[in-house]
């Protein structure tokens, strides 16, 4: 258990822009104490902050506005990680095991794990699970979601609930697991995760390509994936997020020329690059990860900046150009704004803009930004989740019948509402 100033690790976020108070920080080290401890907030009638490695940016790990007494139940200490499964092709990790160790311990086995993001040496199973990450393999493998074949979970009245199942295919009822992919610690605590794994992977060609806008940046991955390679990753940044992240890490051009829009692909093959586009592409194993690092250290680099506000959304790829336009237009109206940069999953259509500059307490730019993706049909959450900073925000993008529904689902889970209060 940790109280007195030691609680301050546990109770703001990777951003620093969320931070509460909490009663103590409680660190079990098995699912059974898991339990013990839900059992006994439930009896007090104390709320459940559930934390992995505390790397989401929407306050959901964190008791930022949390008004009642609470808890933050660390679960970096559930660190189960079974054999790999080499004739089911998965494995068994607990809640706490961090993407970086899980990766390791199946790329020893031969294997690799689905999902991978620039958090991994602290993202945890658990969180990745609870928020339904997603990085740069969702073009190939999909998101997290994906990979979960059974999860055992602490409900809100302490019972375990063993779902993490021995079978490939189990149509036996509802899907207990998937309900809590996704359900950022609102329905349960996820204390183990069954976790499909993958081939490994090929050997890669990665390509950095110049582009003239986001719209033509997904018209070039789009026209590479139609033409049978196999895209491994397709993530883009603008010349603002280059021009961060070269300054921040000394790097030199990454072509000859200035562009609107970089998109750099890894392919299991290779292209003919069209005349007309300046590209290059990485000769060996120090050019690859020089390429990569102009994408990878957009989130760290940016957020050298004061005041960083980390915003997560998603465009129907059509809608991309009309997006950024706007964003061009709106964002230098907001005070405070000193500078923005735009990255993410070009495939998907998720871009994260992130804005250095306004007061953390002061929304407004959230706010443009949010508005504006609900405006372009796009959603105000793709791969980051709601948290306690978009509850009010889900009514632009959902059905008043589908927010009664979440409701319902929510009650019967949780009845007293102690399981992360705020969030969702
Ligand atoms: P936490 O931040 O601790 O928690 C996240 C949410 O899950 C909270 O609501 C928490 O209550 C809940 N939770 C945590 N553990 C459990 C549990 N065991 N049971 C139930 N609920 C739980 N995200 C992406 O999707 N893709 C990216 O590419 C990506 N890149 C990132 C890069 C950087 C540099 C950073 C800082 C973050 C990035 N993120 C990305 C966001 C973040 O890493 C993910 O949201 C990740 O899934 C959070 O995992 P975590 O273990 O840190 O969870």
């Amino acid at each position: 258990m940790v109280t007195g100033s030691a609680l301050l690790g546990f109770t703001s976020d990777w951003s620093g822009r969320f931070t509460g108070e909490a009663l103590a920080a409680v660190r079990p080290k098995n699912t059974e104490q898991v339990a013990a401890v839900i059992r006994a907030c439930a009896e007090a009638g104390v709320a459940v902050i559930p934390q992995g490695g505390n790397t989401g940016l929407v306050g959901g790990s964190v008791p930022y506005k949390v008004t009642e007494p609470c808890i933050v139940l660390v679960l970096t200490k559930l660190q189960r990680l079974d054999a790999v499964d080499t004739a089911n092709n998965c494995v068994v990790a607990g809640a706490g095991v961090t993407i970086a160790r899980l990766r390791a311990h199946a790329q020893a086995a031969g294997f690799e794990y689905g999902v991978d993001l620039a958090a991994r040496d602290s993202a945890t199973v658990g969180g990745t699970v609870a928020t339904d990450a997603g990085g740069v393999r969702v073009v190939y493998w999909g998101t997290t979601r994906a990979q979960v074949l059974g999860l055992e979970v602490v409900g809100a009245d302490g019972e375990i609930v063993d779902a993490l199942g021995a079978v490939e295919k189990d149509g036996a009822g509802y899907d207990i697991s998937a309900a809590l992919v996704g359900s950022e610690g609102t329905l349960g605590v996820i204390t183990a995760a069954r976790l499909r794994l993958q081939s490994p992977l090929p050997e890669l060609n990665k390509f950095l390509i110049g582009c003239k806008s986001w719209g033509h940046a997904r018209e070039i991955f789009n026209k590479v994936a139609m033409s049978g390679v196999g895209v491994l990753a397709a993530e883009a940044l603008d010349l603002a997020t280059m021009q961060t992240v070269r300054e921040v890490n000394s790097l030199p051009p990454a072509l000859p020329n200035d562009w609107p829009v970089y998109l750099l692909l890894e392919l299991d093959g290779v292209i003919d690059m069209p005349q007309d586009l300046e590209a290059t592409m990485a000769m060996d194993a120090s050019d690859r990860l020089r390429l990569w690092k102009y994408r990878e250290d957009a989130s760290v680099s940016i957020s050298t900046h004061p005041n960083v506000h980390k915003m997560d959304v998603s465009l129907p790829v059509q809608h991309l150009d009309d997006f950024t336009k706007s964003l061009a237009e709106e964002l230098p109206k907001v005070a405070g704004v000193a500078r923005w940069v735009v990255f993410g999953h070009v495939a998907e259509g998720n871009l994260h803009v992130d804005v250095a500059g306004p007061e953390f307490e002061d929304f407004e730019v959230d706010e443009v930004v949010y508005r504006l993706a609900a405006k372009f049909a796009g959603s105000v959450a793709s791969e980051h989740g709601v948290g306690r900073v978009k509850p009010h925000l889900l009514e632009l993008v959902r059905q008043p019948s589908y927010m009664q529904t979440i409701k319902r689902v929510k009650s019967a889970w949780d009845p007293n509402w102690l399981l992360n209060p705020g969030v969702l």
